[in-house]
């Protein structure tokens, strides 16, 4: 008997890669290390990946193959009109201060 796969493995190329952890496609490391937040060993931020709408609030998006990508092409402009993403924006882009601004919680 053969069960069906909901999930089956794509084939990655080049720099995609998945998240061991919470199993997400990434077009690229730079992709990768933007929907990772917190700091080890930091019990307040700790070390975890951002959820699907955090990605998206983050500007991040999913190509045609389901990959997710640091942002679409003419995103950054659609991204101007939601003033709110910018510092999560501006966090992931330099990755030693991403800790404590990126992320809102309990919003
Ligand atoms: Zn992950």
């Amino acid at each position: 008997m053969t069960l069906p796969r909901s999930n089956p493995r794509p084939q990655l190329r080049g720099d995609q890669n998945q998240c061991p952890t919470c199993l997400a496609l990434f077009n690229s490391t730079a992709a990768f290390d933007k929907h990772r937040t917190g700091r080890f060993g930091d019990p307040s931020h700790p070390r975890r990946c951002l959820a699907e709408a955090e990605m998206l609030g983050a500007g991040m998006a999913r190509n045609e193959r389901g990959f997710w990508v640091t942002m679409l092409m003419g995103e950054a402009a659609r991204r101007r009109r939601y003033a709110d993403t910018s510092p999560a924006a501006i966090a992931a882009e330099s990755p030693s201060s991403t800790a404590g601004n990126g992320i809102r919680e309990g919003l």
